[in-house]
């Protein structure tokens, strides 16, 4: 019986419901990479879905980050591949979803996704990103609450950019914002730190 144990699990719970108060900080330049494990690798970012959302989503979002920055993400139809030397890699990021309301550190209940990564050890390159996302807060059909369409996108768009190595930012008119939204427009910090994380002039220039 092999047991696999984890070293790496960093994760995000994202999209917490809680009301923020008013911001009045413009956003500068404010940069959040924290404890962010990014999932691409050689420049890419492969994304297979699991969960029981439409893969266009995933497609979408992927789009909207892959027009405006320098890694190439694409969605394919495999979790796991044999590499040329036999061993098995994995896609870089695989999304599952489910009700997942009695997890995440009791904040299951209240968290519309999550990201994290995890690896068998500190060397291996048999990583995989994972986001979940969950039905208890964006799909409850027992307690007939639903997230619009807009809203599905953002939690997943989000999600993404956790895969993407950023943080969350707390400024308000950012992808990286945690909370209910559905505006899926890019800001100033999204921008900073994806170059911050991925170099210069990789989104839109411009920042770090
Ligand atoms: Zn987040």
């Amino acid at each position: 019986m092999k047991k696999i144990i984890y070293f790496v699990s960093i994760l995000f719970i994202c999209g917490l419901i809680m009301s923020f108060g008013k911001i009045n900080v413009k956003s500068t330049a404010y940069t959040n990479l924290n404890g962010s494990y990014m999932a691409v690798s050689l420049g890419s970012l492969w994304h297979a879905n699991q969960s029981t959302y439409s893969s266009w989503r995933m497609n979408d979002a992927g789009n909207i980050w892959h027009n405006s920055g320098s890694v190439n993400i694409s969605q394919k139809s495999f979790t796991s591949y044999k590499t040329s030397d036999g061993r098995t890699a994995y896609t870089d990021v695989v999304f599952l979803s489910d009700d997942y309301s009695d997890r995440w550190e009791g904040n299951g209940w209240r968290a519309s996704g999550r990201y994290y990564k995890e690896c068998p050890n500190r060397f291996s390159r048999m990583c995989q990103g994972v986001i979940e996302l969950n039905d208890y807060v964006m799909w409850n059909t027992s307690l007939g609450r639903y997230y619009s369409s807009a809203e599905i996108q953002y939690t997943i768009t989000h999600e993404m950019g956790h895969a993407l190595g950023l943080a969350d930012n707390k400024y308000s008119g950012n992808i990286m914002t945690q909370g209910r939204l559905s505006s899926i427009y890019f800001g100033r910090d999204d921008n900073d730190s994806y170059e911050a994380r991925h170099g210069k002039n990789s989104f839109w220039g411009g920042g770090y």
